[in-house]
């Protein structure tokens, strides 16, 4: 399952740098979900809380915030609004346009109970 892997890896993320900052409870995981990663948030919410019990994480939220795709054109430079899919640049019809936001999925903060 493809959430699954995803959750633990991000699990393993937040352990390990709960444990080099010496946390020893986790609240909130903030993660940005790109568009572009078929991720479901819902699953990956829940496998995470799946595997979460027994870590310093245990008690955390997931909080997710979804990326929208956008791109940019390489040859005219206009930023493009990706959400329908169109991979040629509405302005010069290029197709030389590159995904600038939407393929990611990183943590973006780790809140923990020493602030
Ligand atoms: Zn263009």
């Amino acid at each position: 399952m493809h959430e699954l892997s995803i959750a633990q890896s991000l699990l393993d993320i937040v352990v390990e740098e709960a444990i080099r900052h010496g946390v020893s409870k986790v609240r909130r995981v903030g993660v940005r979900v790109g568009a572009f990663t078929n991720v479901v948030p819902d699953s990956l919410s829940f496998c995470f809380d799946l595997i979460k019990e027994g870590t310093v994480a245990e008690g955390a939220e997931l909080k997710l915030t979804p990326v929208p795709l956008a791109g940019l054109c390489q040859d005219c430079g206009a930023e493009l609004d990706m959400s329908e899919a169109v991979f040629s640049c509405p302005q010069c019809q290029s197709a030389n346009v590159k995904v600038t936001q939407g393929q990611e999925l990183l943590i973006d903060y780790i809140e923990t109970d020493e602030g």
